[in-house]
């Protein structure tokens, strides 16, 4: 059995459609993969529409929040949510409220860029987008096309950085909350590379632990962008805070150059994080 519990479709920022998401989910030898686009649920009719025979599909999604500590600045994280009901009203407006955050800050992003003669114009990139979910990567692509950069991992370590002074943030939920709307919806939150050091700042145990108090269920400890001792430290806090285990490629399409099916998650960890979802079905046969 080989499990992808990650990854993203053209509906919010990666590069295949969810029919074509799952058809390379299959052709990589996939038996499950988890759709976890950010800060939506619609690639989950598609991809329902479009399940080849004998894969299994995990409706998801990857909401975009933040951490406050009591003595430094917010820390972005990324949590995970498999299994929920996708009309909880509450977990519902949260999605749309993250998305027209979304949509405002990366119109500002390319409005300070275009001011300084940058080959971006925002209605090109809304043009380009699924349609709603507009991230950093939709900036990348239209820099690539205007010539700027030359890919879209030159865009992320210099125009786009983190640090960069075209960028801007976006008033992501506190992840105390998204962990509670995923659980009132019935799903599974899992807390996505939470130690991924190269993406920047990252919390501490601490936050785990509280994060576990709030009802987190499950650590995706297995990432692209975890180095050995991130995974071994997280399978760590997993054991001691009785957290499901998962592993997860990112898959971003050709946004990324990673593979689906880089990393992969336990049968075992999986039935576990199965039997705690009840807000909607899985996809099998
Ligand atoms: P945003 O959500 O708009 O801040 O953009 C972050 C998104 O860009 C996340 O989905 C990341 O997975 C993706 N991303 C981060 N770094 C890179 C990179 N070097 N190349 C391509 N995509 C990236
Ligand atoms: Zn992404
Ligand atoms: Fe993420
Ligand atoms: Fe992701």
């Amino acid at each position: 059995m080989r499990i992808d519990l990650h990854t993203h479709s053209s509906v919010s920022d990666g590069t295949d459609s969810p029919a074509e998401l799952l058809a390379t989910a299959r052709a990589a030898g996939l038996d499950v993969v988890a759709l976890t686009d950010h800060d939506t649920t619609a690639g989950w009719a598609d991809a329902a529409a479009a399940r080849p025979p004998g894969l299994t599909v995990v409706p998801g999604m990857e909401l975009s929040c933040r951490w406050f500590p009591t003595d430094q600045p917010p820390i972005s994280v990324h949590l995970l949510g498999y299994l929920f009901d996708p009309l909880h009203p509450a977990f519902a407006a949260e999605r749309a409220r993250l998305r027209d955050e979304r949509l405002a800050r990366a119109e500002r992003i390319v409005e300070a860029l275009a001011a300084d003669g940058h080959p971006v114009d925002w209605a090109d990139i809304v043009a380009h987008s699924g349609g709603g979910v507009v991230g950093r990567p939709h900036i990348a692509g239209a820099l690539v096309r205007g010539g700027a950069v030359a890919s879209v991992e030159e865009a992320f370590t210099t125009l786009l950085h983190h640090r960069s002074p075209y960028y801007a943030t976006k008033a992501d939920t506190d992840v105390r909350q998204g962990i509670a709307l995923v659980r009132a919806a019935g799903g599974v939150p899992v807390f996505a590379h939470g130690l991924a050091t190269k993406r920047g700042r990252v919390v501490g145990d601490d936050a785990v632990a509280a994060m576990a108090e709030a009802g987190l269920l499950g650590l995706e400890v297995d990432h692209p962008d975890h180095s050995e001792q991130e995974r071994s430290h997280l399978r760590g806090l997993a054991d001691d805070l009785g957290l499901v285990v998962t592993g997860s490629s990112d898959y971003h399409g050709s946004n990324k150059t990673t593979p689906i099916g880089a990393c992969t998650t336990d049968p075992a960890e999986f039935e576990r994080l199965l039997a705690a979802g009840t807000g909607t079905a899985v996809l099998r046969d």
